[in-house]
Protein backbone atom coordinates (compact mmCIF):
# COMPACT_ATOMS: atom_id res chain seq x y z
CA UNK A 1 0.00 0.00 0.00
CA UNK A 2 2.52 2.55 0.94
CA UNK A 3 6.11 3.77 -0.20
CA UNK A 4 8.96 4.67 2.03
CA UNK A 5 8.45 8.32 0.38
CA UNK A 6 4.65 8.50 0.26
CA UNK A 7 2.96 11.87 0.87
CA UNK A 8 -0.24 10.22 2.79
CA UNK A 9 -3.20 12.14 2.74
CA UNK A 10 -5.27 10.80 5.23
CA UNK A 11 -9.04 11.44 5.26
CA UNK A 12 -10.41 12.34 9.30
CA UNK A 13 -13.81 12.38 9.99
CA UNK A 14 -13.29 12.38 13.75
CA UNK A 15 -15.31 8.88 14.13
CA UNK A 16 -13.31 6.08 15.26
CA UNK A 17 -11.82 4.40 12.67
CA UNK A 18 -10.64 7.83 11.02
CA UNK A 19 -8.88 8.74 14.37
CA UNK A 20 -7.40 5.19 14.77
CA UNK A 21 -5.84 5.07 11.26
CA UNK A 22 -4.28 8.17 11.53
CA UNK A 23 -2.84 7.02 15.57
CA UNK A 24 -1.61 4.14 13.41
CA UNK A 25 -0.53 5.63 10.02
CA UNK A 26 1.77 8.65 12.48
CA UNK A 27 3.65 5.67 14.22
CA UNK A 28 4.13 3.87 10.98
CA UNK A 29 5.70 7.13 9.34
CA UNK A 30 7.76 8.11 12.48
CA UNK A 31 10.21 4.88 11.53
CA UNK A 32 10.35 6.45 7.16
CA UNK A 33 11.57 10.02 7.64
CA UNK A 34 10.73 10.40 3.95
CA UNK A 35 7.51 9.90 4.26
CA UNK A 36 4.54 12.44 5.16
CA UNK A 37 1.44 12.67 6.66
CA UNK A 38 -1.32 15.55 6.00
CA UNK A 39 -4.78 15.15 7.73
CA UNK A 40 -7.58 16.06 5.31
CA UNK A 41 -10.87 16.65 6.62
CA UNK A 42 -14.45 17.60 5.00
CA UNK A 43 -16.59 19.88 6.55
CA UNK A 44 -20.21 19.07 5.28
CA UNK A 45 -21.72 21.58 6.81
CA UNK A 46 -24.70 19.53 8.82
CA UNK A 47 -25.20 21.73 12.31
CA UNK A 48 -24.68 19.81 15.40
CA UNK A 49 -22.72 17.69 14.22
CA UNK A 50 -19.74 17.94 12.38
CA UNK A 51 -18.38 21.02 14.52
CA UNK A 52 -17.54 18.50 17.31
CA UNK A 53 -15.76 15.94 14.96
CA UNK A 54 -13.74 18.92 13.30
CA UNK A 55 -12.48 19.98 16.50
CA UNK A 56 -11.70 16.59 17.60
CA UNK A 57 -9.68 15.73 14.33
CA UNK A 58 -7.67 19.50 15.23
CA UNK A 59 -7.11 18.42 18.37
CA UNK A 60 -5.80 14.88 17.69
CA UNK A 61 -3.39 16.41 14.37
CA UNK A 62 -1.97 19.56 17.23
CA UNK A 63 -1.44 16.32 19.64
CA UNK A 64 -0.20 14.07 16.77
CA UNK A 65 1.86 17.32 14.87
CA UNK A 66 0.39 16.53 11.81
CA UNK A 67 -0.91 19.40 9.32
CA UNK A 68 -4.59 19.87 9.34
CA UNK A 69 -6.09 20.71 6.49
CA UNK A 70 -10.24 21.14 6.02
CA UNK A 71 -12.33 21.85 2.77
CA UNK A 72 -16.07 22.44 3.47
CA UNK A 73 -19.07 21.60 0.72
CA UNK A 74 -20.10 25.18 1.03
CA UNK A 75 -16.21 26.86 -0.31
CA UNK A 76 -15.96 23.90 -2.88
CA UNK A 77 -19.76 23.24 -4.23
CA UNK A 78 -21.69 26.54 -2.82
CA UNK A 79 -24.13 24.12 -0.86
CA UNK A 80 -23.92 21.78 2.21
CA UNK A 81 -25.67 18.35 3.24
CA UNK A 82 -28.17 20.04 5.61
CA UNK A 83 -29.57 21.99 2.68
CA UNK A 84 -28.92 19.03 -0.05
CA UNK A 85 -31.28 16.63 2.71
CA UNK A 86 -33.95 19.54 3.02
CA UNK A 87 -34.49 19.83 -0.95
CA UNK A 88 -35.60 15.89 -0.83
CA UNK A 89 -33.88 15.73 -4.42
CA UNK A 90 -35.23 11.98 -4.65
CA UNK A 91 -31.62 10.05 -3.50
CA UNK A 92 -30.91 9.58 -0.03
CA UNK A 93 -28.83 12.71 1.46
CA UNK A 94 -25.76 10.23 1.86
CA UNK A 95 -25.72 9.27 -1.77
CA UNK A 96 -24.97 13.41 -2.45
CA UNK A 97 -22.54 13.42 0.36
CA UNK A 98 -20.85 10.45 -0.54
CA UNK A 99 -19.98 11.95 -3.81
CA UNK A 100 -19.09 15.38 -2.83
CA UNK A 101 -16.74 13.71 -0.09
CA UNK A 102 -14.66 11.65 -2.52
CA UNK A 103 -14.49 14.84 -4.95
CA UNK A 104 -13.39 17.06 -2.03
CA UNK A 105 -10.79 14.88 -0.39
CA UNK A 106 -9.09 14.25 -4.25
CA UNK A 107 -9.33 18.16 -4.74
CA UNK A 108 -7.78 18.63 -1.03
CA UNK A 109 -4.97 15.80 -1.49
CA UNK A 110 -3.99 17.24 -5.21
CA UNK A 111 -3.77 20.98 -3.51
CA UNK A 112 -1.15 19.40 -0.92
CA UNK A 113 0.78 17.60 -2.93
CA UNK A 114 0.06 14.04 -1.41
CA UNK A 115 1.34 10.91 -3.59
CA UNK A 116 -1.66 8.64 -1.81
CA UNK A 117 -5.29 8.84 -0.28
CA UNK A 118 -5.90 6.72 2.79
CA UNK A 119 -9.34 6.04 3.90
CA UNK A 120 -10.90 4.08 7.10
CA UNK A 121 -12.96 1.98 5.58
CA UNK A 122 -13.44 -1.42 7.67
CA UNK A 123 -14.14 -4.75 7.11
CA UNK A 124 -17.89 -4.17 8.20
CA UNK A 125 -18.15 -1.39 5.68
CA UNK A 126 -16.98 -3.23 2.95
CA UNK A 127 -19.07 -6.24 3.35
CA UNK A 128 -21.94 -4.14 3.47
CA UNK A 129 -20.74 -1.77 0.29
CA UNK A 130 -20.51 -5.75 -1.92
CA UNK A 131 -24.09 -6.76 -0.65
CA UNK A 132 -25.35 -3.04 -1.26
CA UNK A 133 -24.05 -3.11 -4.50
CA UNK A 134 -25.51 -6.40 -5.39
CA UNK A 135 -28.65 -5.83 -3.84
CA UNK A 136 -28.88 -2.40 -6.20
CA UNK A 137 -27.88 -4.75 -9.48
CA UNK A 138 -24.86 -3.88 -9.42
CA UNK A 139 -22.42 -6.33 -8.81
CA UNK A 140 -19.50 -5.28 -11.40
CA UNK A 141 -18.44 -2.49 -9.37
CA UNK A 142 -16.91 -5.17 -7.17
CA UNK A 143 -14.42 -4.80 -10.14
CA UNK A 144 -13.20 -1.23 -8.75
CA UNK A 145 -13.62 -2.30 -4.81
CA UNK A 146 -10.45 -3.25 -3.16
CA UNK A 147 -7.76 -2.44 -0.26
CA UNK A 148 -5.68 -0.48 -3.10
CA UNK A 149 -7.15 1.46 -6.12
CA UNK A 150 -4.59 2.49 -8.77
CA UNK A 151 -6.07 4.23 -11.56
CA UNK A 152 -4.50 3.03 -14.64
CA UNK A 153 -4.40 6.15 -16.56
CA UNK A 154 -3.00 7.60 -13.39
CA UNK A 155 -5.68 10.92 -13.54
CA UNK A 156 -6.72 9.95 -9.53
CA UNK A 157 -3.98 9.45 -6.89
CA UNK A 158 -4.11 5.87 -5.58
CA UNK A 159 -6.76 5.32 -2.55
CA UNK A 160 -5.62 2.62 0.26
CA UNK A 161 -8.15 1.38 2.83
CA UNK A 162 -5.45 0.17 5.58
CA UNK A 163 -8.28 -1.17 7.56
CA UNK A 164 -9.80 -2.95 4.78
CA UNK A 165 -9.46 -6.60 6.72
CA UNK A 166 -9.81 -5.21 10.48
CA UNK A 167 -13.63 -5.33 11.90
CA UNK A 168 -15.74 -2.04 13.52
CA UNK A 169 -15.15 -4.42 16.87
CA UNK A 170 -11.78 -4.29 17.24
CA UNK A 171 -11.07 -0.79 16.14
CA UNK A 172 -13.69 0.47 19.10
CA UNK A 173 -11.32 -1.77 20.82
CA UNK A 174 -8.36 -0.01 20.14
CA UNK A 175 -9.48 3.45 20.00
CA UNK A 176 -10.95 2.69 23.49
CA UNK A 177 -7.22 1.02 24.76
CA UNK A 178 -5.19 3.59 23.53
CA UNK A 179 -7.28 6.43 24.94
CA UNK A 180 -8.16 8.10 21.47
CA UNK A 181 -10.99 10.50 21.70
CA UNK A 182 -13.63 9.99 18.86
CA UNK A 183 -17.14 11.21 17.72
CA UNK A 184 -19.64 9.05 19.06
CA UNK A 185 -22.86 10.35 17.96
CA UNK A 186 -24.46 8.87 14.38
CA UNK A 187 -25.03 11.56 11.38
CA UNK A 188 -28.37 12.95 11.35
CA UNK A 189 -29.00 12.41 8.36
CA UNK A 190 -27.57 8.58 8.26
CA UNK A 191 -30.61 6.68 7.22
CA UNK A 192 -29.90 4.83 4.31
CA UNK A 193 -32.52 2.21 5.41
CA UNK A 194 -30.90 -0.34 3.40
CA UNK A 195 -27.35 -0.07 4.42
CA UNK A 196 -28.57 -0.44 7.76
CA UNK A 197 -30.80 -3.85 7.13
CA UNK A 198 -27.64 -4.96 5.82
CA UNK A 199 -25.58 -4.03 8.71
CA UNK A 200 -27.98 -5.60 10.99
CA UNK A 201 -28.31 -9.25 8.84
CA UNK A 202 -24.55 -9.47 8.23
CA UNK A 203 -24.08 -8.49 12.37
CA UNK A 204 -26.79 -11.47 12.99
CA UNK A 205 -24.78 -14.00 10.97
CA UNK A 206 -21.58 -13.05 11.82
CA UNK A 207 -22.98 -13.64 15.78
CA UNK A 208 -24.50 -16.92 14.79
CA UNK A 209 -22.12 -18.04 12.78
CA UNK A 210 -18.64 -16.22 13.44
CA UNK A 211 -16.08 -15.73 10.75
CA UNK A 212 -19.29 -14.93 8.18
CA UNK A 213 -17.74 -11.23 7.50
CA UNK A 214 -14.46 -12.42 6.12
CA UNK A 215 -16.01 -15.36 4.27
CA UNK A 216 -17.86 -12.51 2.70
CA UNK A 217 -14.90 -10.14 1.83
CA UNK A 218 -12.84 -13.02 0.40
CA UNK A 219 -15.50 -14.37 -1.94
CA UNK A 220 -16.02 -10.49 -2.87
CA UNK A 221 -12.33 -10.74 -4.09
CA UNK A 222 -12.42 -13.90 -5.44
CA UNK A 223 -15.23 -12.82 -7.95
CA UNK A 224 -13.56 -9.52 -8.40
CA UNK A 225 -10.32 -10.86 -9.64
CA UNK A 226 -12.32 -13.47 -11.72
CA UNK A 227 -14.20 -11.06 -13.42
CA UNK A 228 -11.11 -8.50 -13.76
CA UNK A 229 -10.05 -10.18 -16.82
CA UNK A 230 -13.89 -10.57 -18.21
CA UNK A 231 -15.18 -6.56 -17.36
CA UNK A 232 -12.97 -4.32 -19.25
CA UNK A 233 -12.80 -0.86 -17.38
CA UNK A 234 -14.55 2.36 -19.86
CA UNK A 235 -11.93 4.14 -20.94
CA UNK A 236 -12.09 7.38 -19.09
CA UNK A 237 -12.52 10.94 -20.89
CA UNK A 238 -12.72 14.72 -18.86
CA UNK A 239 -15.65 15.81 -17.32
CA UNK A 240 -17.03 18.91 -19.09
CA UNK A 241 -17.86 20.80 -16.65
CA UNK A 242 -14.99 20.40 -13.99
CA UNK A 243 -12.07 18.66 -15.76
CA UNK A 244 -12.45 15.37 -13.68
CA UNK A 245 -11.88 12.03 -15.20
CA UNK A 246 -15.36 10.54 -15.78
CA UNK A 247 -16.79 7.66 -18.77
CA UNK A 248 -18.95 9.91 -19.11
CA UNK A 249 -19.83 13.63 -20.63
CA UNK A 250 -20.51 14.93 -16.84
CA UNK A 251 -18.84 13.50 -14.09
CA UNK A 252 -21.21 11.87 -11.13
CA UNK A 253 -20.67 15.35 -9.03
CA UNK A 254 -21.15 17.60 -11.67
CA UNK A 255 -24.58 15.67 -12.79
CA UNK A 256 -25.65 16.38 -9.06
CA UNK A 257 -24.73 19.88 -9.33
CA UNK A 258 -26.72 20.25 -12.19
CA UNK A 259 -29.50 18.44 -10.83
CA UNK A 260 -29.67 20.96 -7.73
CA UNK A 261 -29.23 23.59 -9.98
CA UNK A 262 -32.66 22.78 -11.97
FE1 LIG B 1 -22.85 12.47 4.76
FE2 LIG B 1 -24.51 10.35 5.02
FE3 LIG B 1 -22.09 10.35 6.20
FE4 LIG B 1 -24.04 11.97 7.09
S1 LIG B 1 -24.05 9.71 7.14
S2 LIG B 1 -21.88 12.53 6.78
S3 LIG B 1 -25.07 12.52 5.18
S4 LIG B 1 -22.52 10.37 4.00
ZN1 LIG C 1 -17.26 17.21 -13.11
Amino acid sequence: MLEYNDHIAIAVSGGKDSLTLLYLLVRLEKRFPRSKITAISVDEGIDGYRDEALELARRACQRLEIEHVVVSYRELFGITTDETAAMRLGQTPCAYCGVFRRKAINKAAVMVGATKIATAHNLDDQVQTVLLNMLHGDPLRVVRWGPVLRDPHRRFLPRIKPLFDISEKEIVLYAYLTGIEFQGVMCPHGHDALRNDIRGFVNQMEEKHPGTKFTLLRAAERLRDLLADAVSLTALSECERCGDPTPHRLCEACVMLTAIAA
